[in-house]
């Protein structure tokens, strides 16, 4: 078995959507010369680095990240690749054999800056014809290679899915993997009423 982490790192200064909060890290104990054990806590917004939001994001009513069932956001996913492109339309779509209940994910030029250390105004996004033509397809999830899918302040990928039931995982650093098959892993944390969480994202491959 090939694993592959496609998750963003997390680390105090890193890059985060506009005006969400920082992640900080504080050392509580920091030295067992002082202390019997090393202890820390941190700060994260929902939405740092790889990351799911569920439909309560947008949706009034819609499921926390805790009433995500796990079958949604774990199973055999399917990896594309559209490369030299900024906006992703149906047409972009058409060629590859989507079919429902598939985890979907997208790489596209972004798997070249994710990992970098700061983020960029010009990233490949979904048009919300793009988001419904998935959406009709039947897909269980979708997953993305930058920490958001719309580039538009009207959200309408967000919209699109969440209206769906269709969660969706944003910051994938796809950077190192191909396109094809696989079996997706990347489950929030179990917390009660959130509207997003942070995973740890993982594709395995036979
Ligand atoms: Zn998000």
């Amino acid at each position: 078995m090939n694993y592959y982490d496609v998750s963003m790192r997390i680390w105090q200064g890193m890059p985060v959507y506009p005006g969400d909060p920082h992640f900080n890290l504080k050392w509580l104990n920091n030295t067992t010369d002082k202390f019997e054990y090393i202890l820390s806590m941190f700060a994260i917004g929902s939405h740092c680095g790889t990351h799911v939001d569920s439909p309560k994001h947008f949706i009034k009513d819609g499921q926390p990240v805790n009433e995500l069932g796990i079958d949604k956001l774990c199973g055999k996913a399917k990896l594309f690749y559209i490369e030299n492109t900024e906006v992703i339309r149906p047409k972009d779509l058409y060629e590859f054999e989507i079919e429902k209940g598939d985890i979907l994910i997208i790489k596209t030029d972004n798997s070249e800056y994710i990992h970098r250390e700061k983020l960029i105004d010009h990233f490949t996004h979904l048009t919300r014809e793009a988001a419904e033509y998935l959406r009709d397809k039947g897909i269980k999830a979708f997953g993305f290679d930058y920490i958001t899918v719309d580039i538009n302040d009207d959200f309408p990928v967000h919209k699109v899915f969440l209206g769906a039931g269709i969660p969706i995982v944003e910051g994938l650093d796809l950077y190192l993997v191909e396109p094809g098959e696989y079996f997706f892993v990347g489950l929030p944390l179990k917390i009660e009423g959130a509207e997003a969480s942070p995973i740890r994202a993982v594709l395995i491959k036979e």
